[in-house]
């Protein structure tokens, strides 16, 4: 039990729900349930990153710090999951938002993430391009003006994810899905989730090895940078095993990644995206954005029609979120 050796601040509705998607389970042939991680907080809309600042925030609040920084694209649900999560501690927040992708339409820095992030009380500063792993100057400089206007920062990374507490949240959910499967009297044999910044893949990883039945994780990259996301997903992975103690080794094949339905870029859909949300909308009113879920669900899709997964296969699609941005995005339903 992990609640007895890290602090956790509560700050969402678990066990997050699961539940079939009758409609498309029958047009895929397959049994699909969806783990609603999108629909598991109050704050804000929520999403994965409530899962996973539960721990940095208790983190944060034990250091004495008063507020929070972090970075992310300017459609970023994490940064705006970071700012709700400020806005309900009474803590102050500052986000560096940057542009990770290029979108041709002047409401992407005003409506969506950014408009709620700015109504909750962050400051957003809208500077720097590009995603990576690397640390950011931008995200340093944020933090020292924090320090020299006299507060306390506390530095949240991209995703909540390359952070000694980044996989705790979803190593945590591993654990959830079994209780629900005990529930529900099944067993998912195969998982599929969106990854990018690694600690959501990373964490289930490190706690599905420590469970006694294997079953298939299948990340779907949504970075569209294969070698980036899977040496980010393997280090948390190996951090949060070593972190809650496990005695399993985290194997390279543990780690699975697949790159093939990331689109042409970081936050650039493709058509078999925007199909996959069209279809996920239409059939299960079940809404998945552009940049992340409409990928993860557009892998599931093809891998079930291409027989990848198995047919009557007990499959559990994580829904991590990201709806909040589709507005954002409307250009790429015209
Ligand atoms: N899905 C949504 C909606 C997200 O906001 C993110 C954040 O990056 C992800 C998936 C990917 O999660 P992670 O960055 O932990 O790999």
């Amino acid at each position: 039990d992990l609640e007895a050796r890290f602090s956790r601040t509560p700050l969402g509705f678990f066990p997050s729900p699961v539940h079939p998607l009758k409609r498309l389970s029958k047009a895929l042939g397959i049994n699909l349930w969806a783990k609603r991680d999108d629909v598991s907080s109050g704050l804000a809309f929520g999403g994965n990153k409530v899962r996973k600042l539960e721990w940095l925030a208790a983190d944060a609040i034990a250091q004495g710090c008063d507020t929070l920084v972090s970075i992310g694209n300017i459609q970023s649900n994490h940064t705006r999951q970071v700012a709700a999560v400020a806005a309900a501690l009474g803590m102050k927040c500052r986000l560096v938002q940057e542009e990770w992708t290029k979108w041709d339409d002047p409401a992407y820095e005003q409506v969506g993430n950014i408009l709620l992030s700015r109504l909750m009380g962050a400051t957003t500063v809208l500077e720097g391009e590009g995603y990576s792993t690397e640390l950011k100057e931008t995200w340093q400089r944020a933090l020292e003006e924090v320090r020299r206007e006299g507060g306390k920062p506390y530095a949240i990374p991209a995703g909540a994810s390359d952070h000694r507490l980044g996989g705790l949240g979803y190593a945590n959910f591993a654990d959830e899905v079994v209780r629900q499967e005990a529930e529900h009297e099944l067993f998912f044999d195969t998982v599929i989730t969106a990854t990018c910044t690694g600690s959501t893949q990373g964490g289930m990883v490190a706690g599905f090895r420590g469970q006694d039945r294997p079953r298939r994780l299948i990340g779907i990259d949504t970075a569209c940078n294969e070698a980036m996301t899977r040496a980010a997903v393997t280090k948390i992975a190996r951090q949060t095993a070593d972190l809650i103690g496990l005695s399993a080794e985290i194997r390279d094949e543990d780690v699975i990644i697949d790159p093939r339905f990331a689109g042409p870029d970081y936050g650039l859909p493709d058509e078999a995206t925007i199909s996959a949300i069209r279809m996920g909308a239409e059939m299960e009113a079940m809404l998945t954005d552009p940049v992340y879920e409409g990928k993860s669900l557009a892998g599931l899709i093809a891998m079930a029609r291409s027989g990848e997964i198995a047919p009557g296969s007990n499959v559990l699609y994580v829904h991590l979120g990201g709806a909040p941005a589709l507005d954002a995005y409307h250009r790429a339903f015209e």
